[in-house]
């Protein structure tokens, strides 16, 4: 008999903890419980629907061996929205209408308005940050950091690829602080800017000025520091800069493409002082949160989609947001232009371009990555050795061959000059568990699908 939902569903978290980040188990697990078991099936009450999608998803091998783990009748779950949506994933409409006219027209003049002093673009503010379960985390430690400057998290480092909000985090903590606090003194600039200055200051002799005015900041916001990569002599100033400001408790916030200890040609000092302070992953958004965007965007915009044209958007559209919002704004401007409500094939026709043709990638393309990866020959990767420099990578191999491409445990196994397919099967469940656990292998497996997949 099982009746103690609270005690089942605590002692399964307990177990799932240790193998999830503490941000995505904060992320996907608060607010939820067990409300139903019938069965062999448990019900789970989750919050809203982006919860429902990744625990019946990603975490759904996880939890079902960890209840089945504390009560073998249980077969299987599934997951109920209890409480009502995110209200950042629909805003009221009536507001929307009322307020979306003058918002856009503001925008539009505010967009000419840069704040010089501060560098700061007025149009990125929290206000208009749609916050999801990939960019939650992201956003709360930045409302923090706006909060609480320089005590928090000093620096704050926020890392995810193109397109996904960085840039729109950052200035939005930099506008939150002129707004509430117009004393501050704010600067936002990349590192690319940072490093011109620098050879400006060089070519002009006015090195002094160039370290004076750096070292004034309360807040100094720089943006995608991956361009410091190789840049030693500037590295090294900013160095100092970077000392300067945080012995004065003034707050530094960074972004960029990748964890600092990925940035290749990055002085191992710097990272350190990066990895001093709070790195947070904005990752990529699912389909369920890219629709919830385009809704926002598009009632930001006061403009009405069909359900339909949106989950076509939402699901050709994978990359980014600055992609979603262009093919929404393309939508949007063809609509206007021919004056009436496209339908789904005239939306298809416009977007054709914008859509990527997806790249058919072959078991030989994976393997020729990998040994490319690691710096081994292909046929080692097929010999019968338990090197530990060719276990890995065959390992991983098989893991990406199987999770990626789908192929079969029998034929990874005879490709990958095993007997039968257990070592495939092996692997494959080693490298996902591995994963979980291991940051750098994470990391890795990220990089190499990059190369993989690129187009
Ligand atoms: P990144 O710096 O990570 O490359 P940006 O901050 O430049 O990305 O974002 C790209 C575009 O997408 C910008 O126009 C930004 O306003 C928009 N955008 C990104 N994330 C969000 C979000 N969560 N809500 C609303 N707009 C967003
Ligand atoms: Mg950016």
């Amino acid at each position: 008999m099982l009746d103690n939902f609270e005690k089942l569903w605590k002692d399964a978290l307990f177990e799932i903890e240790p193998n999830v980040s503490k941000a995505n188990f904060s992320t996907w697990f608060k607010d939820t419980s067990i409300s139903k078991y019938d069965n062999g099936v448990v019900l789970i009450d989750v919050p809203n629907d982006f919860v429902r999608e990744r625990l019946s998803t990603k975490y759904y091998k996880f939890i079902i061996s960890s209840l089945r783990n504390l009560n073998p009748t249980i077969r299987h779950f599934e997951c109920l929205i209890v409480s009502k949506p995110r209200k950042t994933e629909f805003i009221d409409k009536k507001q929307i209408t009322k307020n979306s006219q003058s918002n856009e027209e503001q925008l539009g003049f505010q967009d000419f308005n840069i704040d010089t002093e501060a560098n700061l673009n007025p149009k990125y503010t929290f206000d208009s940050f749609v916050v999801a379960p990939f960019n939650e985390v992201a956003h709360s430690a930045s409302v923090a950091v706006s909060k609480s400057l320089g005590n928090l998290y000093n620096p704050l480092f926020i890392y995810g690829g193109v397109g996904l909000g960085k840039t729109h985090l950052l200035q939005s903590i930099g506008n939150e602080i002129r707004k509430n606090k117009p004393s501050a003194k704010v600067h936002y600039l990349t590192s690319e800017k940072f490093a011109n200055d620098y050879v400006l200051a060089i070519q002009n002799k006015n090195i002094s000025l160039f370290k004076e005015k750096y070292r004034k900041y309360n807040l100094l916001i720089v943006d995608d520091i991956q361009f410091f990569s190789d840049k030693l002599k500037i590295q090294e100033e900013f160095f100092h800069v970077f000392n300067a400001l945080y012995d004065g408790n003034n707050q530094i916030i960074f972004s960029s493409d990748k964890p600092p200890q990925y940035i290749v040609g990055l002085e191992d000092r710097l990272k350190s002082r990066f990895e001093g302070g709070m790195m947070i992953d904005i990752s990529q958004p699912s389909l369920e949160e890219r629709m919830a965007i385009l809704r926002v965007k598009m009632q930001q915009k006061s403009y009405l989609i069909s359900d339909e044209i949106i989950d076509f958007i939402a699901r050709n559209i994978k990359e980014n947001i600055r992609e979603l919002e262009g093919a929404l704004n393309s939508v949007i401007g063809q609509s206007k232009i021919r004056g009436k409500i496209l339908d789904l094939k005239e939306v298809e026709d416009i977007l054709k371009r914008k859509i990527k043709p997806i790249k058919i990638v072959t078991v030989d393309h994976v393997i020729k990555i990998i040994a490319m990866y690691y710096n081994i020959e292909e046929k080692s990767l097929s010999e019968k050795t338990r090197r530990q420099e060719i276990v890995k990578p065959r390992q991983i191999a098989m893991y990406l061959l199987r999770n990626d491409l789908n192929t079969s445990y029998p034929y990874i196994g005879r490709r990958l000059g095993q007997k039968d397919h257990t070592t495939a099967i092996h692997a494959y469940k080693k490298i996902t568990n591995d994963i979980k656990n291991n940051k750098s292998l994470e990391q890795e497996v990220i990089s190499i699908r990059e190369i993989i997949f690129k187009a």
